[in-house]
């Protein structure tokens, strides 16, 4: 009799685990999702004419946590950042693996320099020297005289960037003159990504998550597309700018929401339209993404693979200049 009870007990137990162990299986597979307003605190980021970039994170990354928790109510959304507060990107990074996330949107907000001009005005004349010693002599020289000006940058449109883990080898510091897309004051306390540790978990970033970030990263791209933006692409970096991407345990991307720097995109991106309308797009693809990586793989079904190119920032072919 004990022992019969003894076995049912065990066959129960055993019953319990299995059915658990089934629903995990099924049930779905992302279950936290990280929204990380780009900045913050003594970190502003980039600046427009009367807004900074940790501002307008901030109030779009709040519109994306509602619509994201109205939209996914079984999802958990988890801020790294609900107010003006400044963490370096390890604390990002830190935050967003402590919470187990599944999923890593860092929202950010890009600038272009100013172009400079240059224009010549009239000539000069100058005194010079040449010659050492008794052979000095005094000549005059005629130089030219410029006049200088920078004009905004008119560089508009999105792009969403996953972390370039193939292409450790390369130069690291690969920011181009015109791209300061992160502030200095985002890359301090970040180790060197060309360091064995960090190649080594870029690697492992690259093999487990670097697939499903592109994915995402598609996604988010078309849907800014539909709501009539232009799309500057998806890309991929290694600079310490975006560290913060291969530092967590999961799928991650950067969305460049627009250019605060561009006269009209800066006013889009400070109006009600214009957030609710970037919070939605972003809301829509990892909606999106999630229905696809929760859907159960059966044999022979369509994968639903999306390969989207991958371009890198440093191939002129990606960014289109048309203002060039
Ligand atoms: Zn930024």
């Amino acid at each position: 009799m004990r022992m019969k009870l003894f076995t049912s007990l065990l066959l129960m137990i055993l019953f319990a685990g299995e059915g658990l162990t089934a629903q995990q299986k099924t049930g779905p597979k992302i279950k936290t999702i990280i929204v990380d307003a780009g900045h913050g605190g003594t970190d502003v980021g980039a600046r427009g004419r009367y807004s900074t970039e940790a501002q307008l994170t901030l109030e779009i990354s709040l519109r994306l946590e509602k619509m994201l928790l109205e939209a996914l109510p079984d999802t958990r959304i988890v801020m790294t950042r609900r107010t003006d507060i400044y963490h370096n990107v390890r604390e990002k990074a830190n935050i967003a693996n402590a919470e187990g996330g599944d999923l890593f949107v860092c929202v950010h907000v890009n600038a272009a320099p100013g172009i400079k001009h240059r224009e010549l005005t009239h000539y000069k004349t100058v005194t010079a020297y040449k010659g050492k010693g008794k052979s000095r002599k005094k000549y005059t020289k005629k130089v030219p005289v410029y006049k200088t000006w920078t004009t905004p940058n008119p560089r508009y449109g999105t792009s969403t960037y996953v972390f370039a883990a193939d292409r450790m080898d390369e130069k690291a510091s690969g920011i181009l003159d015109d791209e300061r897309f992160e502030s200095a004051s985002e890359v301090v306390d970040v180790p060197d990504p060309t360091s064995p540790e960090a190649m080594i978990k870029a690697r492992l970033w690259s093999q487990k998550f670097f697939k499903n970030s592109v994915r995402l990263a598609t996604m988010i791209e078309n849907e800014f597309v539909q709501s009539g933006r232009k799309s500057l692409g998806v890309l991929q970096r290694n600079e310490k700018g975006i560290w913060v991407l291969q530092a967590t345990n999961m799928p991650a991307v950067l969305v460049e929401t627009g250019f605060i720097t561009n006269e009209e995109e800066e006013d889009y991106l400070n109006s009600e339209k214009g957030q609710i309308e970037i919070a939605q797009a972003i809301t829509r693809a990892v909606m999106n993404y999630k229905a696809l990586i929760d859907a159960p793989k059966t044999p022979g079904a369509p994968t639903g693979k999306t390969e989207a190119p991958v371009l890198s920032a440093k191939d002129p072919v990606a960014i289109p200049r048309e203002e060039d």
